[in-house]
């Protein structure tokens, strides 16, 4: 049972409450999930009618061994394309890159793929992706960078067989990284590095179901940190956090939006 002085009892306690320990703060990292991102069209996996429900997701090993699992993969991202291809930042984007700017986010830890936090104005280099970007391609075997919208001409003039590099022979595959395939190292290493040297650590809109991703809440706990868990369900980590905020995360962030 998580202690309910820690679970805060409605919406204007929580925000109360997390405005004083931003403001205690000197060094706070977000680590955000697929929820952070449902206001703006996206859905998550988990939640009822999230993707999960609608397709069981294509493990690396699959895409590796079949043609037919990479163009079904293919299919998938242009159909995804088309419905959420305009989605702009949402209220808890526009927080966090205020929080950015006002010097006090070094960077935001995300499992997320759909570019969302650089387009709220973080940059590049401190977004860090832990499961890749959906928004373009590459190679798997030279890396070769290409547009999804290469992709796209390709396989529509190719009877829908997704294309291989032109310069290597290898597999194309969207930026992301797969269930069974290794999470990048740079990545990692960074993640690790924001989260042992922050005071303020805000997991936001993860079930913190996927691992290793969700193992940074507990190692920014153990090493001293304050954890917040902004979360619409209970998560298995809400005993373990200093608050707990079961409500919907753009109300919650949008206080801090500084325009
Ligand atoms: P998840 O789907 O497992 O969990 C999302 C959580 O967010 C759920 O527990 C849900 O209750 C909560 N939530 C949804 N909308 C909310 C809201 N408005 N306010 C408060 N809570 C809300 O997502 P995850 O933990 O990020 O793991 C899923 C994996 O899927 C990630 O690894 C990610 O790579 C990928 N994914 C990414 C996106 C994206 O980039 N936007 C979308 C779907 C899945
Ligand atoms: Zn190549």
């Amino acid at each position: 049972m998580v202690s309910q002085d820690k679970v805060a009892p409605d919406l204007s306690a929580a925000i109360a409450r997390l405005g004083e320990m931003i403001h205690e703060a000197g060094n706070i990292v977000p680590f955000t999930g697929a929820g952070i991102s449902t206001e703006c069209g996206i859905p998550d996996f988990r939640s009822p009618g999230g993707l999960w429900t609608k397709n069981r997701p294509i493990p690396f090993d699959e895409f590796l061994a079949s043609q037919e699992a990479r163009n079904e993969s293919w299919r998938r991202r242009f159909a995804m394309m088309d419905e959420f291809g305009g989605a702009k930042p949402g209220r808890g984007h526009r927080a966090l890159a205020s929080l950015y700017r006002a010097g006090k986010v070094p960077g935001v830890v995300t499992q997320n793929i759909d570019n969302l936090h650089q387009a709220s104005g973080f940059a590049a280099e401190h977004v860090i992706e832990l499961h890749g970007n959906t928004t373009y391609a590459h190679c798997l075997d030279c890396g070769t960078d290409y547009t999804l919208a290469w992709v796209r001409e390709r396989m529509d003039a190719g009877n829908g067989c997704a294309p291989d590099c032109p310069s290597c022979g290898g597999f194309i595959k969207t930026a992301t990284i797969s269930f069974g395939q290794a999470m990048p190292e740079a990545a990692m290493r960074r993640a690790e590095e924001l989260t042992v040297g922050c005071d303020l650590f805000l997991a936001i809109g993860s079930s913190l179901q996927v691992w290793p991703a969700a193992g940074f809440p507990l190692m920014a706990k153990r090493n001293g940190a304050r954890l917040v868990i902004i979360n619409r369900e209970p998560t298995d980590f809400d005993a373990a956090a200093d608050l707990v905020v079961h409500q919907d995360i753009g109300t919650v962030l949008e206080p801090f939006i500084v325009h």
